[in-house]
């Protein structure tokens, strides 16, 4: 039997009820999800059903992420709520592709883990997978994992096997919708041109997942602990000095009131030099390596190639600032002489995040 799954806390349930409702047919999984956007939150929900699949003895196929084709699909219903129209599509265009795949490997039934699915009804899910079944000339299998404590049983496990669980379904349109009304910044969709990985990103999850990857396969026993703390992004950053925009590296949590600042470097403490408003500092290319222990060249240098952010934020204590210091800082070349023009667009918001301990 070929079951389609959609993420691991969908199908570790699923896939171990069908072991035993169903123990002389052999399983095979296929991840077909193309709708999870961006591809690193696909890479990391496939990562976790490639582990739940290896604990579970279940050989797994990856399907294409034939995104383009996706979007195709859905294109005109990119406002649609979900569990509108929308949804409907990207539900059937799983199935379809599933069924297809089942026949080509020669499975006679197929199944999905989005039958364990709240956003539709069973009923609903069952006349499309027989219809598409039938097309292909194969059997679609649909039981309800979901009724007596079923949606119950599968939390208790998921927490268990301490699984990756995604805070959004899947899609780019879902998932800003949901932001929109959550009013939480979508940091899902934030990568830096330096490729710095920034905290509680889905680049940061990978590394964590991957990382518990290895300990299991060294026998290292761990847990996964979730800690509330400030996090930021950087939207856009501008410096001008006279007119003319100057290269400048913004550290972590810099901050400002409004997003437009403007005045002249007033005075300066030590290596730090402040700016006459809003409460931004500067400091020299020079510092930046001295305190850091680095040897950038140039600004644009460090700007594409920074130091990780865990390191990054211990400088603003290595300049002597508070812990709870939000000022902007900006590292430049030189300390500008002439009027200054800064614009930055950030938020620092309170987040939760994943620490992998060992214990
Ligand atoms: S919200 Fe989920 S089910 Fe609906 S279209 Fe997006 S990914 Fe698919």
């Amino acid at each position: 039997m070929l079951v389609h799954i959609c993420c691991s806390v969908d199908s570790h349930y699923f896939l171990q009820k069908l072991q035993k409702d169903y123990p002389d047919e052999k399983l095979v999984g296929f991840f077909y999800d193309p709708n999870i956007h961006p591809y690193s939150e696909y890479y990391l929900r496939l990562l976790d059903v490639k582990r739940s699949c290896k604990m579970l003895g279940i050989e797994l196929i990856e399907g294409e992420y034939d995104t383009e084709n996706w979007l195709e699909a859905v294109r005109g219903l990119e406002h649609e709520p979900e569990k509108g129209a929308r949804c409907a599509v990207c539900f059937d265009r799983r199935f379809e592709v599933s069924a297809q795949k089942a026949a080509q490997i020669g499975e006679k039934t197929f199944t999905s883990t989005l039958l364990t699915s709240p956003k539709k009804s069973l009923k609903q899910l069952k006349t499309a997978g027989d219809a598409l079944a039938e097309k292909f000339g194969i059997a679609f299998v649909a039981p309800d994992y979901r009724k007596a404590s079923g949606t119950q049983e599968q939390n208790i496990l998921a927490k268990q096997d301490q699984l990756y669980r995604q805070d959004y379904c899947g899609c780019l349109f879902g998932l800003t919708m949901q932001r929109d009304q959550q009013q939480k910044l979508a940091d899902e969709l934030f990568v830096p041109i330096s490729g710095q990985v920034q905290p509680e990103s889905i680049e940061a999850r990978i590394a964590l997942y991957e990382k518990r990857w290895k300990l299991e396969e060294q026998g290292t026993p761990y847990r996964i602990v979730k800690q509330r703390f400030l996090n930021w992004r950087l939207k856009f950053a501008q410096l001008k000095v006279r007119k003319e925009v100057v290269a400048a590296h913004i550290l972590p949590y810099s901050t400002l009131r409004g997003e437009y600042t403007r005045g002249k470097i007033e005075y300066a403490t030590g290596d730090v030099y402040h700016m006459s408003r809003d409460e931004v500092k500067f400091i020299t290319l020079e510092t930046y390596n001295r305190l850091m222990q680095t040897a950038y060249i140039s600004v644009t240098e460090l700007l594409f190639d920074p130091p990780p952010f865990e390191e990054e934020v211990t400088l603003r204590n290595r300049l002597g600032f508070s812990p709870f210091d939000l000022s902007a800082v900006v590292v430049t070349e030189k300390i500008p002489e002439n009027k200054i023009e800064l614009l930055i667009q950030s938020e620092t918001y309170s987040d939760v995040q994943e620490k992998l301990l060992t214990i």
